[in-house]
C-alpha cells in the first residue's frame, strides 16, 4: 500500500472532544445541557444500532439524549404530532428521525415537519435551500465528515477537480455542492454516467457513495488522488472470502496502491458522521442561546 490511511477514527474523536470542551462552556454559561431527540419508529435491527451509538455519543459529549421508540405501526399523524411537540420543545435543540419509514410514513412529509433550526441531519428542504444557495443552515452529517476529512488531508481545496459518485439528496448532492462551496471543479457521478472509469480518472478528489462493494478499483484513479469512500457494504457471508466483511464502494486493495490517501471502511467516514451530529447538535444550541464558540467546529 502506497497511499495514506485518513483515519476517520482519530479525527472523530478530535472533533468529539473539542465538542465537550465547548459543551462544557456552554452548560456554565447557560446552566443547561444541549439536547438531542432521536426518533426511531420500528424495529429494523441496523437503524436501532445506528439509535443506540447516537445517543452514546451524545451522552459521552455531556449533552442529554432524548429516544423515542414508536412501534412500526404508529400512525404518520402520531408521528407529526410528536415532531410538533419536539419543535415546541426548548430542550430539544436537535431533532432527528431515524430513515428509513415504515412503508406508510411519508418520509418527505415527516422531513419537512421537523423545525429547520433544529434539523441536525440537515435533510429539510429549507437546510438543502440554504446550503444551494449559501446561506448558514444544516449541513447533512455524512458529507459534512467528508469535507472536514478532506480539509484536514488537502488543506485548501480551491481549484481541484472533485468526482462525486451517486446523487442521493442526502450524501451525493450535499457533498457537490460542499465541494463547489470550497472552490472544487465538481463532477457528480450517477448510474447513468458513461465511461465511469475515464470521468474518476480526472479527479484529484473522489468521493464513492454508491452503495457498490468494491466498485471503483485502483486503475480508474488518477495517482495521488485523495480518495473518499462513504459506502458501507456487507459482503454476503455465502461469498468465497466474503465472511459478511465490511465493505465500501471503493476497492480498497488496488485503490490504496494508486491513491495518494484514502479512508478505510469501517473506520474511516463513519465516525465522522456521528461525530457531525454531535457537532450540528451543539451549533444548535449555540446558535438557540446566542452562545459564541470555537469556529474551527
Ligand atoms: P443511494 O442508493 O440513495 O444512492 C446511490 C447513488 O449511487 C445513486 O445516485 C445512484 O445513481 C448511484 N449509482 C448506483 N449504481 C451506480 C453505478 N453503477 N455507477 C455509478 N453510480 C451508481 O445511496 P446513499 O447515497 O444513501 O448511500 C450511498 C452509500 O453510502 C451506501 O453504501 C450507504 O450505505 C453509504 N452511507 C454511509 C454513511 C456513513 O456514515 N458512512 C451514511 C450514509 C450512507 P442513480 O441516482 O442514477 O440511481
Amino acid at each position: 500500500m502506497s497511499a495514506k490511511l485518513i483515519d476517520g477514527k482519530a479525527a472523530a474523536a478530535q472533533l468529539r472532544s473539542a465538542i465537550a470542551d465547548e459543551v462544557t462552556k456552554f452548560r456554565a454559561a447557560t446552566g443547561r445541557a444541549p439536547g438531542l431527540a432521536v426518533v426511531l419508529v420500528g424495529e429494523d435491527p441496523a437503524s436501532a444500532v445506528y439509535v443506540r451509538s447516537k445517543g452514546k455519543a451524545t451522552i459521552e459529549a455531556g449533552m442529554e439524549s432524548f429516544e423515542y421508540k414508536l412501534s412500526a405501526d404508529t400512525p404518520e399523524a402520531e408521528l407529526l404530532d410528536l415532531l410538533d411537540r419536539l419543535n415546541a420543545d426548548p430542550a430539544a435543540d436537535g431533532i432527528l428521525v431515524q430513515l428509513p419509514l415504515p412503508a406508510h410514513i411519508n418520509a418527505n412529509k415527516v422531513i419537512t415537519r421537523i423545525d429547520p433550526d433544529k434539523d441536525v441531519d440537515g435533510f429539510n428542504p429549507v437546510n438543502a435551500g440554504r446550503l444551494a444557495i449559501g446561506l448558514h443552515g444544516f449541513v447533512p452529517c455524512t458529507p459534512l465528515g467528508c469535507l472536514k476529512l478532506l480539509r484536514a488531508e488537502l488543506g485548501d481545496l480551491s481549484g481541484k477537480s472533485a468526482v462525486v459518485i451517486g446523487r442521493s439528496n442526502i450524501v451525493g448532492k450535499p457533498m457537490a455542492l460542499l465541494l463547489l462551496g470550497d472552490s472544487c471543479t465538481v463532477t457528480i457521478a450517477h448510474s447513468r454516467t458513461r465511461d465511469l472509469p475515464a470521468v474518476v480518472r480526472q479527479a484529484d478528489i473522489v468521493v464513492a457513495a454508491v452503495g457498490r462493494a468494491e466498485m471503483v478499483k485502483g486503475d480508474w484513479l488518477k495517482p495521488g488522488a485523495c480518495v473518499i469512500d462513504v459506502g458501507i457494504n456487507r459482503l454476503d457471508p455465502a461469498e468465497p472470502g466474503g465472511k459478511g466483511r465490511l465493505v465500501g464502494d471503493v476497492d480498497f486493495a488496488s485503490a490504496s496502491q494508486v491513491a495518494g490517501a484514502i479512508t478505510p471502511v469501517p473506520g474511516g467516514v463513519g465516525p465522522m458522521t456521528i461525530a457531525c451530529l454531535i457537532r450540528n447538535t451543539f451549533v444548535s444550541a449555540a446558535r438557540r442561546a446566542a452562545f459564541r464558540y470555537g469556529k474551527d467546529l
